[in-house]
């Protein structure tokens, strides 16, 4: 933002420079209204990719300093998870890049993170964390894009991921709450009441 008026965007700077000066004092976010604008400056020829701009993703996760600050999306029906940087295609197999995300040493489907990681990479080999959870119904969701339906396979369907996703304003908030209550990703299996009953405090504490 701060090198626009150097590179010929002063026009778009100005749109927005009240925001960027309050920023580091309010957090005002409102300059983000002009992350959408592509800069001819920045475009690679032979970047095929070059369409999905950040703004594409759709808006801000419901994570770290979006939380904070109030500035994430809410809206439930917005699947994240579904576009490049989601859980989607992580496993492989899909016409999107696979990707997964490293955060120091946990090893996540998504770039957002999920409630807990899939493995610890100073233990295991990447490889061996895909192909241990390659065989959960549940990741074979994630993998297809469909977090509101990563359930089904423990009775719950993609109604009820779609309702809970709505009243937490966010699908990385539904998955959350999946693996918080229903789901334990270290055994890969569904929890037992007494685990969902410990572990609510500490989803309650966190992200929300
Ligand atoms: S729904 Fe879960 S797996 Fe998908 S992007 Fe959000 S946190 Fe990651």
């Amino acid at each position: 933002m701060l090198t626009l008026p150097f590179i010929e965007q002063s026009a778009m700077y100005n749109q927005v420079v009240t925001s960027i000066n309050s920023y580091m004092a309010t957090g005002d976010a409102n300059w983000r209204s002009i992350r959408g604008n592509k800069i001819k400056t920045f475009l690679c020829p032979s970047d095929v990719g070059a369409d999905v701009t950040a703004n594409a993703a759709g808006g801000n996760w419901a994570r770290g300093r979006a939380m904070e600050s109030g500035v994430w999306l809410r809206d439930g029906e917005h699947n994240f998870c579904a576009v490049l940087s989601g859980g989607r295609g992580f496993l492989g197999g899909t016409e999107l890049p696979q990707e997964i995300s490293i955060q120091l040493w946990k090893i996540n489907p998504c770039c957002p993170g999920t409630l807990h990681p899939m493995g610890d990479a100073r233990r295991e080999r990447v490889a061996d964390v895909l192909r241990r959870v390659a065989g959960s119904p549940v990741f074979q969701k994630l993998n297809e894009g469909d977090p509101y339906a990563m359930g089904e396979s423990l009775g719950i369907g993609a109604e009820e991921g779609h309702r809970r996703a709505g009243e937490l304003g966010n699908v990385c908030l539904w998955c959350d709450e999946f693996f918080a209550r229903h789901f334990d990703m270290s055994t890969l299996e569904a929890r037992t009441e007494p685990e969902r009953k410990a572990l609510l405090p500490v989803l309650n504490g966190r992200r929300r």
